[in-house]
């Protein structure tokens, strides 16, 4: 049988709590799940795209159906080029699902074979995003409870 592989796509800058539930959630639906770190050039990004690498290795040290890999260009394209057929996305807010609804469709348009799979945010993770989490670094405050617990911080910090 065809391997069920979906990708994660995201900037994970840095990579929450709220990433963590929906890729866990994520491995009773499929085989493997790529967290596909995009390279926005645009984004100003606090921690580096190896940065971000190493930190999804380091959550998912003992889950080896979870894979990292950076791409560049449209997601779709990414998918196709590592036979995935299932794009995994996390929806918190009325204001996700109006943007996810375009991605989404327009993707379909482009591939017809990828289906965009989207997981309701648990209610304790709908708050937090990754730029207020930037934003609470950028503050000195503390982001441990945004961020999971198998992954040290602090150590990406002092880089
Ligand atoms: P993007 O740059 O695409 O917004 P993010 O890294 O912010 O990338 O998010 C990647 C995916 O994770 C998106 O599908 C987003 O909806 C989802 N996500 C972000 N934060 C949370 C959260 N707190 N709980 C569940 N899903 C989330």
């Amino acid at each position: 049988m065809m391997e069920r592989i979906a990708v994660f796509p995201g900037s994970f800058d840095p990579f929450t709590v709220g990433h963590e539930s929906i890729v866990l959630r994520g491995l009773d639906l499929f085989d493997r799940i790529i967290v596909a770190i995009g390279q926005n050039t645009t984004k100003h990004n606090r921690f580096s795209v190896e940065q971000r690498i190493r930190m999804v290795q380091e959550i998912f040290a003992n889950e080896p159906r979870v894979e990292v890999a950076a791409f560049e260009g449209l997601t779709v394209d990414f998918c196709r080029s590592i036979n995935a057929t299932f794009i995994l996305r996390g929806l918190r807010t009325s204001a996700d699902f109006e943007f996810e609804r375009a991605i989404g469709q327009m993707n379909k348009m482009m591939n017809d074979n990828i289906e965009t799979v989207f997981l309701l945010t648990s209610t304790s993770h709908t708050p937090i995003n990754s730029s207020i989490v930037r934003e609470i670094i950028q503050n000195s405050g503390d982001v441990t409870p945004f961020i999971p617990k198998s992954l040290d911080i602090q150590k990406y910090l002092k880089e």
